[in-house]
């Protein structure tokens, strides 16, 4: 793969025919997944909706990701209500930035406010202004500009005017060609970060090794290398999941570094001295992680999502594997599920016989589904916010999953709020964002993800026990909530079969 030479980076819906509408079971996805319904021509890709509630713009998953850079000023170049989403984790990002530097600043962004006037004569000026102001008033490393739909639709020509600025400031310019009509498939977002990623800050090391030339053998220095993982944190994964990964991978004898998340522009150039680079999403990387093998020739693994015992079990294997560590890993793989099992066995009567949604993005919602099923619980149905290939290896930890439904919607509450009345599970186990309106339905939540909590791993596997557990036992919040107040819908939508609007 190698798409460096472009300007911006296809649609997943091009590159993987991604399928962001379907309707039927878990099942008949899986023959679809089997027939090759993602590749070229599929049918599946094909899918639509005659109506859709609402969408995922990839220009706000995107500054979800460039937010947490440390050393950088992120422009916003479009309207000032693009991005307006950031407000909703400066407090999240400021924190967890300072748990890698605690002299991390928080986010710093400026908008370009494009109006009326700038559609009609361009947003060009506006954009100089800001990179100019940028440079001057906050010294920044690095200036990272997001381009916007309305940019892109007058026709600015970002590219040439931010080569031209890099003439006149100290910071390296990023460009982010991200605008949010572009793609139905908002997961496009971390291949349009990845690129300007991949374009301006992975280069070889030349100051690092300088530096250790002169203080390590070079033997040394070799063998640390052979002994290096990267892992890709997007930001779906908290700072105890990442801790906890490195202590799994430590455990077997691997030193471990996470980007691009609460990195710094420095840490990519040193991220090319590893001899693995290793996804817990494919998803998120593989278009980081294809050309980092393409151009640098670093191996990686894309597999399984390290959430749930099986799941983390096969991951920590395929890891292993790469560096001939399969027996250590097996031991401690032994160990860490004899730890476990005793400390959640007191939890399972809380579970047993309950009926679980879940909703959110694919690999997540599956891999969870594995902790579902390991306490007795039974999966009533998923809605996925995308499905393309990846999904494949996260289906082998799951039994009996044949007949569950699945509805794949990128938001869409509607079909949910539908589905969830027909279902009638005990838990919901949905996306933060979505909760607001899942919460009505007055049955306890449990956040698929949490920027603070431990999901991964063996003690994330505990971490959800213990706090599940806890959910169930006081839903008292969600039950007066649905008593006060309503879903929008009307009964005759509830009457209707959920997947009216999907045309395959
Ligand atoms: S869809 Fe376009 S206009 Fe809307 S927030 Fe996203 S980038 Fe801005």
């Amino acid at each position: 793969m190698n798409y460096l030479d472009a300007i911006s980076v296809p649609g997943r819906e091009d590159r993987h025919k991604t399928n962001t509408a379907f309707g039927g079971t878990s099942g008949k996805m899986k023959s679809c997944l089997k027939n090759g319904c993602f590749g070229k021509d599929g049918c599946l890709n094909l899918s639509s909706r005659s109506f859709s509630q609402t969408h995922g713009c990839q220009f706000n998953l995107s500054l979800g990701m460039l937010n947490s850079i440390r050393k950088a000023v992120i422009i916003k170049h479009g309207p000032v209500g693009c991005g307006i989403s950031s407000m909703g984790n400066i407090g999240v990002n400021k924190t967890l930035k300072q748990l890698r530097d605690p002299l991390a600043e928080g986010s710093i962004w400026i908008s370009t406010n494009l109006d009326e006037a700038d559609v009609i004569g361009g947003g060009e000026k506006k954009l100089r202004e800001a990179v100019l102001f940028a440079d001057k008033e906050f010294r920044p490393e690095t200036i990272i500009v997001t381009n916007g739909c309305v940019p892109a639709l007058i026709g600015d020509d970002v590219d040439n005017i931010l080569n031209d600025l890099q003439e006149q400031v100290a910071a390296v310019i990023v460009p982010i060609h991200c605008e949010g009509f572009k793609t139905k498939v908002m997961a496009t977002a971390y291949d349009a970060v990845y690129h300007g990623i991949l374009k301006k800050f992975v280069r070889l090391p030349e100051r690092e090794e300088f530096i250790v030339e002169r203080d390590l053998d070079e033997m040394e220095r070799q063998y640390r290398i052979s002994r290096n993982v990267n892992i890709f944190n997007v930001g779906s994964m908290s700072r105890p999941d990442e801790l906890e990964l490195q202590r799994i991978l430590t455990g077997i004898g691997l030193n471990v570094r996470f980007i691009p998340c609460y990195a710094e522009p420095d840490d990519f150039q040193y991220a090319l001295e590893t001899s693995l680079n290793v996804s817990i999403c494919g998803t998120h990387d593989d278009y980081f992680v294809e050309h980092l093998k393409t151009k640098y020739d670093i191996p990686f693994v894309i597999d399984t999502i390290p959430i749930g015992r099986k799941n983390t079990d096969r991951w920590v294997l395929k890891i292993a594997e790469n560096f001939g560590l399969e027996k250590e890993a097996q031991r401690f793989i032994a160990e860490e599920n004899r730890i476990l099992e005793a400390s959640i066995d007191k939890y399972r009567n809380v579970f047993k016989g309950k009926k679980v949604f879940l909703a959110g993005g694919e690999v997540r919602i599956i891999a969870t589904a594995e902790i579902i099923q390991d306490l007795g619980m039974e999966v009533v149905g998923f809605k996925a916010h995308h499905f393309d290939q990846f999904i494949e290896p996260i289906f082998e930890a799951l039994e009996n999953i044949d007949d569950v439904v699945i509805d794949v919607a990128t938001n869409q509450p509607f079909e949910q709020a539908n589905l969830v009345k027909r279902l009638k599970p005990d838990i919901l186990i949905t996306h933060v964002g979505g909760n607001n309106i899942a919460a009505k339905h007055g049955l306890p939540i449990f956040p698929l993800f949490g920027p603070a909590y431990n999901y991964m791993g063996y003690s994330g596997v505990f971490e959800i026990v213990r706090r599940l557990a806890r959910v169930i036992r006081n839903n008292q919040f969600n039950k007066n909530l649905a008593e006060n107040t309503e879903l929008p819908y009307k009964k005759e939508w509830y009457d209707k079969d959920p997947f009216t609007y999907i045309k395959e």
